[in-house]
């Protein structure tokens, strides 16, 4: 408000405001700027790898893909209110990470937080807390997030490490707060993640009891980018050998060899 009474005043002078308009133009500048700062911290803390968003996801490319329900989510924040989840699976590339930063962001916008974690680093992060006999605590304050973005679940082994903690961390939040994985094998396969499979099939249980589940089926984008990058190569390497061919042979070359 400091920054900008003056401003305002000289506006409200110039333009004959009463006081009541004066004080409720301060107020409206100083919601916003508040706003601003809020969204500004809470998408630092978020922690998003990439600033993408719905806007630059090209739908097209997905096989018969219905984008309304996970368009929802991001204008609806009723899910999370709910304590409800998003369960994203597909072969790699496709755009899970993608779709998760773009529905984290639109809940930020939306006035919530939330936080993203690889899959992998999360497991560390409540392995370390639990050695120190902090995972109580340590589940407790993740609960200030009203989403955890929990990206690349399959990546995490049972063998490589104690997932128990991972189910800790499912159960602690069912019906409590939202959670959005994104992973690309089916449930069928997560006996490769959780300690056995009773505690697979009660982490999944819990998962989808209020869930949102979304497959995304297509090629790989970042192999089709590829592969659009390789052929535009080879067509302007064409394009030039041609324009070489047909050109006339510099006089000074065929002087040059015969000499
Ligand atoms: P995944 O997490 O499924 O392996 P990513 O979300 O990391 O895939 O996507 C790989 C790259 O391709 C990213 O740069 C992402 O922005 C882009 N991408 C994937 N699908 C699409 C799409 N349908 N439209 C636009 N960009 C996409
Ligand atoms: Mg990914």
């Amino acid at each position: 408000m400091l920054n900008h009474w003056e401003a305002l005043e000289h506006q409200a002078m110039q333009e004959q405001w009463s006081y009541a308009q004066f004080l409720l133009a301060l107020c409206e500048t100083e919601v916003e700027r508040r706003w601003s700062q809020r969204l500004k911290r809470t998408l630092n803390e978020a922690q998003l790898p990439s600033a993408k968003t719905l806007a630059t996801f090209d739908w097209a490319h997905l096989k018969d893909f219905n984008p309304a329900p996970l368009m929802q989510l991001t204008s609806d924040s009723g899910w999370l209110k709910r304590a409800e989840n998003c369960l994203m699976f597909g072969p790699s590339g496709v755009g899970k990470t993608h779709l998760a930063c773009a529905v984290a962001r639109a809940t930020v916008e939306l006035g919530y937080r939330a936080k993203f974690f690889a899959a992998t680093t999360l497991v560390q992060t409540l392995q370390h807390a639990k050695r120190q006999l902090l995972l109580p605590n340590t589940l407790k304050k993740l609960d200030r997030y009203d989403l955890l973005i929990i990206d690349d679940l399959g990546y995490v082994k049972k063998s490589e490490a104690e997932t128990s903690v991972l189910f800790e961390l499912i159960a602690h939040r069912y019906e409590r707060k939202s959670l959005l994985v994104t992973a690309n094998q089916p449930f069928s396969q997560w006996n490769t993640i959780f300690a056995d499979d009773m505690m697979t099939v009660a982490a999944v249980d819990r998962l989808v009891h209020h869930a949102m589940i979304v497959q995304l089926q297509a090629e790989s984008y970042r192999k089709r980018s590829a592969d659009q990058r390789s052929q535009t190569q080879d067509l302007s390497q064409n394009a030039h050998s041609e324009v070489n061919a047909s050109a006339p042979v510099p006089a000074q070359v065929g002087n040059c060899r015969d000499n």
